[in-house]
């Protein structure tokens, strides 16, 4: 076995979280290894949609003029209930800088991301390599953590391990951090199909029927959508005995737009990908020489897209706070109070979409006709009044802008073209 490797900050997961997290680290001059086992950093449909306040925190982040070219303007939410048109929200309406959300796939984020970091120096992106376990000093701390790389085994000793290692990660629970995890009452089925001619708006369109909804979203291409098809829990098993046209059919009943698809379908399941949708839930997100981040700390369901906004906000907390307390004396004390104060900054825009998110699931689940009728009732009366729009959807979308007003000459940050133009 090789001699161990030193950092300051050992980062396991280069996603979302890990990346952004040692880009804002290498900016402060902490030296910062990220261990990703992927080689290739391959993620089909994952985390495109960003919300209005992740763009605000990657034009922040200095990436937002590169990344636009290759990101797509969402103009609208609109939910469908029952054939009725229920909401139509535009989000050119809201009085904040960054209005807007944007698709980007998630693989062009990590690669600029990582480009970011490897322009400034102490930042190793090692690929391929995977973290096996903490290791600890002699008193007990976490002290860095135990690799399987190309080489071999190595240990890596850093003064903080920053745990970044996404949904289903098992050093949270080394590390003696807790997560209450709760499986929602569905799955989903995601797939692509070319956009419908006639969708001359990107928007993010949810059709609901009784207790079942698709959800569609635009994708950055601009020539094709991704479909998120609500299944019952395990429900895959049934639908697939069944026959791949159950699934056409389904489809057809509850997006007749895609109609026009026909032989665009999935042909079969290997076309499609089922997202386990389970929620986690950590009480405290730090231990001496450790700290959780991204959905190492929080995992999120789907509604609102709000994985990678939380996964970057957590970044954007976390690396000022250690690199502050990497330069006091007492170093190691100061980084547990940075790990603490990290939580207490951050718990409570997560909880908040926690919230919302359990909200809208138990709406989705509304299948008798009186139930029915109640949600499309508080879906209209949501379109009726701007007041009570802006307070169910502006923690979605824009909790990290309260204060901030935007300019009303400006056009908002991404100024918004239809499909032709924007891909002008
Ligand atoms: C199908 C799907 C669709 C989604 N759509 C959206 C969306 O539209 N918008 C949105 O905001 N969110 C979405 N999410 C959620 C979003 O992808 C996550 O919230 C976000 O990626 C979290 O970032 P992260 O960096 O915390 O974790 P991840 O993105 O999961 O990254 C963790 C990384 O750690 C690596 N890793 C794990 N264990 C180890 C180890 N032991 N050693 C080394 N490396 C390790 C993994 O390979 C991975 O690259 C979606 C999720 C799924 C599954």
């Amino acid at each position: 076995m090789n001699g161990p490797m030193e950092t300051d900050v050992c980062v396991v997961g280069g996603g979302p979280a890990g990346l952004a997290l040692a880009l804002g680290l290498v900016r402060h001059g902490v030296r910062t290894t990220v261990l990703e086992r992927s080689i290739t950093g391959h993620r089909e449909l994952r985390g495109e949609s960003l919300s209005p306040d992740s763009v605000r925190l990657l034009d922040r982040f200095g990436l937002l003029r590169t990344l636009r070219h290759d990101a797509l303007t969402v103009r609208r939410l609109e939910v469908t209930d029952g054939g009725h048109r229920v909401l139509s929200v535009d989000f050119a309406g809201f009085p904040y800088p960054y209005r807007f959300p944007v698709e980007l796939p998630q693989l062009r984020l990590l690669d600029e991301l990582a480009a970011a970091a490897a322009g400034h120096d102490g930042f190793r992106l090692l690929r391929g390599w995977s973290a096996a376990g903490l290791w600890h000093d002699h008193a007990g701390r976490t002290a860095g953590v135990r690799v399987v790389g190309p080489e071999g085994k190595r240990t890596i000793r850093a003064r903080l391990t920053a745990v970044a290692e996404g949904r289903f990660g098992r050093l949270r629970e080394e590390a003696g951090l807790r997560a209450t995890v709760r499986p929602l009452d569905r799955d989903v089925l995601w797939f692509r199909l070319p956009r419908p001619a006639e969708w001359t708006e990107p928007a993010y369109r949810v059709r609901i029927r009784r207790d079942r909804h698709a959800l569609v979203l635009p994708d950055a291409n601009g020539s094709t959508v991704r479909v998120g098809f609500s299944l019952p829990k395990r429900g895959l098993r049934a639908l697939r005995a069944a026959g791949i046209g159950a699934l056409h059919e389904r489809l057809r009943e509850i997006v007749p737009e895609l109609a026009v698809c026909v032989g665009k379908l999935p042909r079969d399941w290997s076309e499609t990908a089922l997202l386990d949708i389970f929620t986690a839930e950590v009480p405290i997100w730090h231990a001496p020489g450790v700290v959780l981040l991204g959905d190492a700390a929080h995992t999120l369901s789907p509604v609102l897209g709000q994985g990678v906004n939380h996964a970057l906000g957590d970044a954007a907390a976390l690396a000022p706070l250690v690199a502050g307390a990497l330069e006091e004396t007492d170093a190691v004390a100061a980084v547990d109070r940075a790990t603490a104060e990290f939580q207490r900054r951050r718990a409570r825009a997560v909880a908040d979409s926690h919230r919302l998110q359990w909200r809208q699931e138990r709406v989705f689940t509304w299948a008798s006709r009186p139930a029915a009728a109640a949600r499309r009732t508080a879906y209209r009366a949501l379109q009726a009044s701007p007041r009570l729009r802006a307070r169910v959807l502006e923690p979605a979308y824009f909790a990290a802008q309260r204060g901030e007003r935007a300019d009303p000459a400006d056009q908002g940050h991404e100024a918004y073209a239809p499909y032709e133009e924007e891909r002008a």
